[in-house]
């Protein structure tokens, strides 16, 4: 049996599925067939496992976690809500229910006390559910371990998960939900794994199976025959011919930079070695997506300082903190949105917290005059002339050079000749312009296939910001994962881009194209594309008249 997805990176692996538990459910409120005693007593046991499983992860992660652990250990034992879960017990409540109950009404109270309540009623409900997943026996929705390499089969995994993988272990990762821009799929690229997303039907894999995942072709074979494992495991086997690391160019040698799109100072050097040439996009909120409290000026100071001695002397675009949607940071004080990827995002919530902005800016002014590192730092989801003004004068206000936006909003894109000239440069976040272009949530595997941003209403919007640029004489890049596809890196040339961003595993196949088209050629080919109605077509464009390329 064959599932089909969305592909995301590169090769093909071989394993046994392992799959992520899917989220615990409210447990039903139905009246308890046992004794309360003995329900109670039940309680009693898993609170004393839990507490004891959060101590011993908290030593082994060490660090903040640690402290997160073990505040969450304490959770586990406080006594108003062991007498509340006691009372519903004693009414007639199940175990599960109760500890449900009782806990969420503990997070709702947290939730109306003073600071960080978000974070607080999350760690709340983190320790419920995993009483409740003790009381009926079940596995916890964590990453699971294994002493052989496995491939990791899950309903969707929170950056946070993915961020932690342990690479030595897990051979390629399956989601149900997700699409290629989903920040899954972006830390898979970063970290070189195989994956299928948006595999809808994976639901069907259990543990054990054995699994061929083929990011290329973007399909998931259940059980396959030996003939196809053999098949598989060659091309796996298969050593790339080592490409020489030469600055991105057009056949004619127009200069194209080539950057690296990072989450933490330590995926430098691996992204150095592949031949990139600085970065091009370092997502900032992936250091503090665990932090309860804003972290200070000084400890940002000195990570990003690690970032910029890895790239001495090269150039290093740091975008401040883009929380909200998927990425919510306690310390900015996120709630509970209906529509999070429409909501305080970005810049929008930053501009609310003005005291973490004003420490983040600071504290990469710092870091620069620390490294004399050459420091470009721009904006997320700012959506016209008066965000842009506002990010652009504060940040020079505090001591930065080199300052601009992410063009991702589509509304920043229609007044590029607005937005664009008020700025040292932009770089495009395709994204998020095709997820809000096309209205379809990036998240959300049932609509992943609208997430292409070879739709010709992106590539349009594409071409409005390339011309800006041009006419105002200020750079335009990409750091959007569509700058990881080689056809669609040469339509972006094509279409203004002047430099591109993206997972560094893309790296060599976007030199190797880039190399075969003149800037003329890559402008003819952006023009049809252009002139198409469909992203299939406009990719077909190009794909024609490349052939086949890798
Ligand atoms: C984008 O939206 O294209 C982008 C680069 O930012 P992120 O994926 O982090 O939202
Ligand atoms: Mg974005």
């Amino acid at each position: 049996m064959q599932i089909t997805g969305i592909g995301v990176g590169h090769g093909v692996a071989v394993g046994p599925a392992l799959r992520m538990p899917d989220p615990i459910g409210e447990p039903e409120d139905v009246a308890s067939p046992a004794e309360p005693d003995d329900e109670y007593h039940r309680v009693e046991t898993a609170l004393t496992a839990v507490t004891g499983d959060l101590v011993e992860l908290g030593h082994r992660a060490g660090g903040e976690a640690e402290e997160i652990l073990e505040a969450q250990s304490l959770m586990a034992q406080d006594p108003a809500v062991v007498d509340d879960i006691r009372q519903r017990v004693g009414d007639g409540k199940t175990a599960e229910r109760a500890v449900f109950e009782a806990y969420e009404e503990y997070a709702k109270v947290l939730e109306g006390l003073g600071d960080n309540p978000a974070a607080r009623g999350a760690d709340v409900r983190d320790v419920a559910r995993r009483v409740i997943a003790r009381l009926k026996g079940v596995a916890l929705p964590t990453i699971p371990r294994s002493d052989v390499p496995f491939v990791l089969v899950a309903a969707d995994l929170a950056p946070a998960d993915t961020a932690t993988l342990d690479l030595g272990k897990v051979l390629a990762i399956v989601t149900r939900d997700g699409s290629s821009s989903s920040h899954t799929a972006i830390l898979a690229r970063n970290k070189n794994l195989v994956a299928v997303v948006g595999a809808r039907g994976s639901e069907s894999i259990v543990n054990g199976h054995t699994l061929i995942v083929d990011a290329e072709r973007g399909t998931v074979t259940l059980d396959p025959d030996r003939v196809s494992v053999a098949a598989a495991a060659e091309r796996g086997g298969r050593v790339a011919e080592p490409r020489p690391l030469t600055p991105g160019a057009l056949g004619d040698g127009t200069p194209v930079p080539l950057l690296a799109n990072v989450g933490s100072p330590e995926e430098a050097a691996p992204a150095v070695a592949l031949g990139a040439e600085g970065v091009g996009l370092f997502r900032t909120e992936f250091l503090y997506l665990d932090a309860r409290t804003a972290p200070s000026v000084d400890l940002q100071r000195s990570r990003y300082r690690d970032l910029m001695a890895a790239f001495a002397g090269r150039k290093v675009v740091v975008r401040v903190l883009d929380a909200g949607a998927d990425k919510q940071l306690a310390f900015l004080g996120h709630t509970h949105e209906e529509n999070p990827a429409l909501g305080r995002r970005g810049l929008r919530a930053l501009r609310e917290h003005e005291d973490v902005l004003r420490d983040q800016l600071t504290a990469l002014a710092g870091a620069q005059q620390d490294t004399g590192a050459d420091l470009w730092v721009m904006a997320p989801m700012v959506a016209d002339v008066d965000e842009t003004a506002y990010f652009v004068s504060l940040a020079r206000s505090l001591g930065l050079q080199t300052v601009g936006i992410t063009v991702e909003v589509p509304s920043a894109a229609v007044l590029a000749d607005q937005v664009v000239p008020l700025c040292d440069f932009v770089s495009l976040g395709t994204n998020d312009l095709t997820q809000y272009t096309l209205a379809a949530d990036r998240m959300l595997g049932s609509v992943a296939h609208y997430q292409d941003p070879w739709h010709p209403s992106v590539l349009r919007l594409v071409k409005l910001v390339g011309d800006a640029g041009r006419a105002s004489h200020t750079p335009v890049a990409v750091c959007g994962e569509a700058a990881s596809d080689p056809l669609m890196a040469v339509a972006l040339v094509g279409l203004g881009a002047d430099e591109l961003s993206m997972s560094p595993g893309a790296l060599g196949d976007v030199r190797a194209v880039l190399a075969r088209v003149t800037l003329k050629q890559a402008r003819d080919l952006a023009t049809r594309a252009l002139a198409q109605t469909s992203a299939a077509a406009a990719r077909a464009v190009v794909a024609d008249a490349l052939g086949s390329v890798g």
